[in-house]
């Protein structure tokens, strides 16, 4: 994407969230109506952990219930599912502050217009919508994966300016499903796909460029080195 973009602050929704969020807040505001000027911080932090605990455990709960969607083998590419051939990235991961890939078709220009965007993996999809052209997203699907990666168990995947989805929120999706065509945000760029990785599952929709990279990781990296072709991992 080209520009910054300001913040939605939305965060993506989860069905359980919502009760959730409002008993927290309610809780918050029991308590300090029970103990006035004395709820520190550190109080509300440590509701902010209990709330991320408990959503974790959601999402835990959600993919044992739909065990066909967990993280199976691995992962592919997006574009040219699943090794990627055709398809090169002309701004990777922290150039210029971007905070994703912008994946293009060899044959350079608007070429790649309308093609096929597969699912990197299996999961749920927290988020597929127009943001319009204005905000410089178009249309945005987001997918949360179950990884098998102890430290990382859940990871989002989002795939920014489609002409097309062919998913909506609350789908389950299967590993190189096709979600949605390459667009060009409604005219705003030449066409390409913004790919992100994200191992924050609780960030908004956020900025595409950033200083701060915490919270996303290499997408072509990550997929590199979880990928799955042919019943083999080729890089692990
Ligand atoms: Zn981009």
């Amino acid at each position: 994407m080209i520009g910054v973009h300001p913040s939605l602050g939305e965060p993506f929704s989860f069905p359980y969230m919502k009760p959730l969020f409002n008993c927290i807040l309610f809780s918050i505001l029991f308590l300090s109506c029970q103990n006035g000027e004395r709820t520190s911080e550190m109080g509300l932090g440590s509701f902010q952990e209990s709330y991320r605990h408990s959503t974790i455990q959601s999402y835990i709960s959600l993919f044992k219930e739909h065990p066909t969607f967990s993280a199976g083998e691995g992962f592919g590419h997006p574009v040219g599912f699943p090794d990627g051939k055709g398809y090169y990235n002309a701004q990777p991961f922290k150039k210029n502050y971007h905070l994703g890939d912008d994946l293009n078709g060899v044959g350079g220009g608007d070429t790649d217009y309308g093609d096929d965007i597969h699912s990197i993996g299996n999961g749920y999809t927290l988020f597929a919508s127009d943001l319009g052209r204005w905000s410089g997203w178009g249309k945005v699907i987001a997918i949360i994966h179950e990884t098998n990666i102890k430290e990382r168990p859940f990871i989002i995947s989002l795939y920014a300016h489609c002409s097309e989805m062919h998913i909506r929120k609350h789908d389950w999706v299967k590993r190189g499903q096709i979600i949605g065509k390459i667009g060009n945000a409604d005219g705003l760029y030449k066409s390409h796909l913004h790919f992100e990785v994200r191992d924050d599952i609780f960030m908004g929709i956020g900025s595409g460029y950033k200083m701060d990279t915490t919270g996303y990781i290499n997408p072509s990296d990550f997929v590199e080195q979880h990928l799955f072709i042919n019943g083999e991992s080729p890089n692990r």
